[in-house]
């Protein structure tokens, strides 16, 4: 039923492409478990849309630089190894600059993020995934200072992290590397001093790597409201990207910057329909009544 709805929905991109051209298009990927799946949906974005770089957006908020017609931009959040081990090979065959949100906290260690230590913990004392997966959620429900204290009870999980090595390694090939905070705690769930000691951290880590993208920021889970944007742009974050599964207005908002969530191994038609806005305005309007 899905497939159809998507394969339904795909036949309606080029007409969508073409009324809302004026708009970007911001894609919030997280893993790249398959190769080729990946490699069909750059194929296809390459040659329906302009894929633009973090430094072209930065010259089109600062300089009024004009961006392409059907602008695009590709971001990756949590900074997964598949990323670096099977995403950016494919990314520099077809020459396309990308982003990378990173959790600072993590960067040089072997330490998978908290969500993992509850999801594994539960799961071994008997609980189903679906299940384990709803105490994440109660977690994300309650103030960071509940859950951190929580987290006390839920051991470190090993993974694999990007390294300094690795970091550098993205950013000389094209893909810039963000903020996605310190610990990735739900910032809506934090007081304005958590929300400081996040950044103050993730600054360090930025300034130690020598990397230059402190300020360009996506916001954990999506968990985002007007007092957390507030302390963000206190915190000198210039570029505030959201988790809302929209397309941007045609005058774009910087500290307020929409993304569409797909994954790297959708199907070409539900990836179609999702990048081209009709399944993101078709979710909203659901999840609006
Ligand atoms: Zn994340």
């Amino acid at each position: 039923m899905r497939s159809k709805l998507y394969w339904f929905l795909s036949k309606f991109d080029g007409l969508i492409r073409r009324n809302y051209s004026d708009r970007l298009r911001v894609l919030a990927y997280h893993k790249v478990p398959d190769e080729r799946a990946f490699e069909e949906q750059i194929i296809y974005l390459k040659s329906h849309y302009n894929i633009i770089s973090i430094p072209e957006l930065k010259r089109h908020i600062y300089d009024k630089a004009d961006l392409p017609k059907n602008p695009l931009l590709i971001t990756f959040d949590d900074g997964d190894i598949s990323v670096i081990e099977k995403g950016l090979p494919i990314l520099k065959k077809h020459s396309i600059e990308s982003c990378l949100f990173i959790i600072t906290g993590l960067i040089n260690t072997s330490n998978d993020v908290w969500i993992s230590s509850v999801e594994q913990k539960e799961m071994k004392n008997g609980k189903s995934y679906q299940d384990a997966r709803k105490v994440v959620s109660l977690f994300k429900s309650m103030s960071n200072r509940d859950r951190v204290v929580k987290m006390r009870d839920y051991p470190e999980v090993d993974k694999q992290q990007l390294n300094t090595d690795d970091l550098k390694k993205l950013q000389k090939n094209g893909m810039y590397i963000g903020n996605h905070t310190h610990t990735h705690p739900m910032l809506d769930k934090c007081s304005s001093q958590e929300i400081m000691k996040e950044m103050n951290s993730s600054k360090q880590v930025f300034d130690e790597l020598e990397l230059p993208g402190y300020n360009i920021f996506a916001y954990p889970n999506g968990n985002a409201d007007d007092n957390t944007n507030k302390t963000l742009i206190d915190a000198n974050i210039d570029f505030i990207f959201l988790f809302d599964h929209k397309i941007n207005p045609a005058v774009l908002d910087h500290h307020n910057i929409s993304r569409i969530r797909v994954d790297s191994d959708n199907k070409l038609a539900e990836f179609k329909a999702k990048v081209s806005g009709l399944h993101p305005l078709m979710f909203n309007l659901k999840n609006n009544n």
